[in-house]
């Protein structure tokens, strides 16, 4: 069997679509639009290139964005200062400080500061908390984009076995987390794994999803997968680099292997990875829409 490649590009692009017909009908009927924010500290070029990329798409969608670039030496106190003014600015209804902040600021205070209904990013622990109880909230980008990209491929999961590979706070806890829900997407039987589970090859071959977001190039390897499973793959690690200076990309499962088994898989590039910006100008919209009382 080869597997149906799951394109990440394409979905994206169809949630842009409809996030543009939205945005523009919010604009036409109620005068609403929506206003992201991006606050970037220091030098670091692949969060430079992140957030160049946040703010073309939100400009490109029609969402009014501004970039806050502040050097490196910024105080802790000075970058506070700016969320909290962003907090009360009517214009912004999502704010997003691109991690990780030099190591002279501690980046909980800088995220517990941003308003919860502005932390379009998903991380204020009262979005984690809404988001772990099943209330309405901002979910965080790269797990909805998860999300989608099953919803929209048809994948099954209710009752399903899923294996989560990965604890972090941004992509594994909260996966696994909202695939355990009662909701669309969810109602799988999850199994979250990590460097100290005892034999992860094992968890893996009984799952019908696994969802790699480790950071360890082609791990997960054919051996692991049983017949017919579907793979999100989550990880995006350089490997080398081409001969015309670009980095060469490699996921968290050896594709090549991998796909002769599997029914489903993400690539990488082009798989969760596109997903998870389009999933913050969704969240731009749904701030943008409850500020206004639209929703
Ligand atoms: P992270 O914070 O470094 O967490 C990695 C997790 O993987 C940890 O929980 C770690 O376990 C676990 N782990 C590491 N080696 C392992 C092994 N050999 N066996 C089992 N578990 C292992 O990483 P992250 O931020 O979640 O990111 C994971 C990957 O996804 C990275 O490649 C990152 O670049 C990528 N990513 C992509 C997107 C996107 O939009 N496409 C977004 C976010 C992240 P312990 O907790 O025990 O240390």
């Amino acid at each position: 069997m080869s597997a149906k490649i799951i394109s990440g590009t394409e979905v994206a692009k169809t949630i842009r679509e409809e996030l543009a017909a939205e945005i523009a009908e919010l604009k036409a009927k109620h005068n609403v639009v929506p206003g992201l924010v991006t606050i970037l500290v220091g030098e670091n070029p692949a969060s430079q290139s992140y957030v160049a990329a946040k703010n073309k798409t939100a400009h490109a969608l029609g969402i009014h964005s501004e970039q806050v670039t502040l050097p490196a030496d910024t105080s802790e106190a000075d970058l506070l200062k700016i969320v909290e003014k962003y907090n009360k600015d009517p214009k912004i209804n999502g704010i997003l400080v691109q991690l990780p902040l030099p190591k002279h600021i501690n980046e909980t205070k800088v995220l517990y500061t941003i308003d919860p209904e502005k932390d379009v990013d998903g991380f204020h622990p009262v979005n984690v908390g809404k988001m772990v109880l099943g209330e309405q909230c901002y979910l965080p980008c790269t797990p909805h984009g998860i999300l989608e990209l099953l919803k929209r491929s048809g994948v099954k999961t209710s009752g399903a076995e899923v294996v989560v590979i990965g604890r972090s706070n941004i992509v594994g806890k909260p996966i696994a987390n909202l695939m355990l829900q009662k909701r669309d997407a969810g109602d799988a039987t999850v199994t979250l794994c990590h460097t100290r589970t005892k034999d992860l090859a094992a968890h893996c071959k009984r799952a019908d999803i696994i969802i790699a977001a480790v950071g360890v190039p082609k791990m997960v390897t054919a051996d692991m997968v049983k017949d017919g499973a579907v793979i999100i793959d989550v990880g995006v690690n350089r490997i080398g680099m081409s001969e015309s200076g670009k980095a060469i990309l490699a996921g968290d499962v050896d594709y090549d292997a991998v796909k002769e088994k599997a029914s489903f898989i993400t690539p990488v590039p082009g798989g969760v990875g596109p997903m998870t910006i389009t999933m913050l100008m969704k969240n731009t919209v749904q701030a943008a829409k409850q500020a206004a009382g639209l929703i």
